[in-house]
């Protein structure tokens, strides 16, 4: 089949216009891009021609506690919510989970990285014709004791490789996990290569509240009542640290050897940055294969705070390539909808131009999860899954129209009223 459309965005970050896409349906394979004048009999589609989303961050097994938590309490209140709240019975978190994951594949997602502390979502991501990468997540704040935690995490690890499916033992944030299990979990990464020879990537919630800042900083605010409750001795803080000096400090720790010490350490996804300073940044910049990823709905859920993207954008050497959109879970979202984060970012940043979001959102996001020869762009030889794009119809009157636009913003792609549809779901490979 060939379509056409006056609009492609690549994923790359590239903007075509007047394009044409040549695809096997049988596969979902692009078997070329060019000029919609070359396909006068294309099937014609008004908008924007854009692969499939890849969801860098996301919690499937929460997914019945949608609306369960009132937005703005605060990421403690919060932290308490979940972890006290989350139990379900059996049937009803399953179909919650089946549900969700319909939600996922009509807003396009075809790849995800999904934190499991259970086996609970285990039987639907093995249904699921979407490509997945679980980050098994384990806790263990206090230096003495986190092996115990560690431990925890083997039998689930154990059951998602079984299943066939991509896993790594995960830690869980800055807060919860001991620098030496930090220094451990991505040594065991860097020994679980996959059918590409790369490490798995590792992730961690970071730098996501102010309350999180000040336990490390000060020592200070809620964080340390909450251990009391979690019946855990009170680990040390930060030392006056920022929780993402402390965690690279930590993730160092692990360089015990020449070797190692050479070798490119795995690639870790630092989640949420709402509080990240350009110090911060410019720390973990200086750590290869380590990506940012931002899920603005469930900050704006949590702590009502955007993370602030002039600190990656406005640099010397801009670290856009290295930006990652995910979704989080309904416990804190709404919806499971990268389309809908993009919009929130849109809102806030209206003159970002629409490719670059794009590209966090798909290309960015298959390259993380080393997903790059299939997914996460329109480009001969992959099999990303084709979305269109509607834009917002106020944009549409604009200035001088939709043709003229040299460099179209996320304001007009992604404004109000802006929609996206699936043209081919994931599975097609
Ligand atoms: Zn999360």
């Amino acid at each position: 089949m060939v379509l056409s459309a006056p609009w492609l965005f690549d994923g790359l970050g590239g903007v075509r216009r007047e394009a044409a896409v040549v695809v096997d349906l049988a596969t979902g394979r692009i078997l070329a891009v060019g000029k919609a004048a070359d396909h006068p009999d294309a099937r014609r589609v008004e908008g924007a021609l854009v692969p499939g989303f890849i969801n860098a961050h996301g919690h499937l097994e929460l997914s019945h506690m949608r609306g369960q938590i009132p937005s703005g309490l605060g990421m403690v209140p919060f932290l308490d919510a979940v972890t006290f709240g989350r139990t379900a019975e059996p049937e009803a978190l399953a179909a919650a989970i089946d549900e969700a994951h319909g939600e996922l594949q009509r807003e396009g997602v075809v790849g995800m990285g999904d934190i499991a502390n259970t086996t609970d979502a285990l039987a639907c991501k093995r249904r699921s014709p979407l490509r997945w990468h679980s980050f098994i997540e384990v806790f263990g704040a206090v230096p003495g004791t986190w092996r115990k935690g560690l431990e925890r995490g083997l039998p689930v690890l154990e059951a998602h490789r079984t299943a066939g499916l991509s896993a790594v033992l995960n830690p869980h944030a800055s807060y919860s996990v001991a620098a030496p299990m930090l220094a451990e979990l991505q040594r065991l990464a860097g020994e679980a290569p996959n059918a590409a020879g790369q490490a798995a990537p590792l992730s961690i919630h970071l730098q996501e509240s102010p309350e999180e800042e000040a336990w490390f900083r000060e020592g200070t605010g809620p964080f340390a009542a909450f251990f009391g409750k979690l019946g855990l001795e009170v680990p040390p803080p930060g030392e006056g640290r920022s929780p993402a000096e402390a965690v690279l400090e930590g993730l160092q720790g692990s360089s015990t050897n020449a070797e190692s010490a050479r070798a490119a350490p795995p690639r870790l996804i630092l989640v949420h940055n709402t509080m990240a300073q350009p110090e911060d940044i410019a720390r973990a910049a200086s750590r290869p294969n380590t990506w940012w990823c931002f899920c603005p709905r469930a900050n704006r859920y949590i702590t009502g705070r955007l993370p602030r993207l002039e600190h990656w954008l406005d640099r010397p050497e801009p670290l856009d390539g290295r930006i990652l959109i995910g979704t989080d879970s309904l416990a804190s979202n709404a919806r499971l909808s990268v389309h809908a984060e993009l919009q929130e970012l849109a809102a806030a940043y209206p003159d970002l131009p629409a490719a670059q979001l794009l590209r966090w959102a798909c290309g960015n996001g298959a390259e993380a999860f080393g997903w790059s020869a299939e997914l996460g762009a329109i480009e001969a030889g992959r099999s990303p899954g084709l979305l269109v794009l509607k834009p917002s119809p106020e944009a549409e009157g604009m200035g001088q129209g939709l043709e003229n636009e040299a460099v179209p913003a996320a304001a007009r792609w992604f404004g109000q009223g802006s929609s996206m549809e699936v043209l081919l779901p994931a599975g097609h490979r």
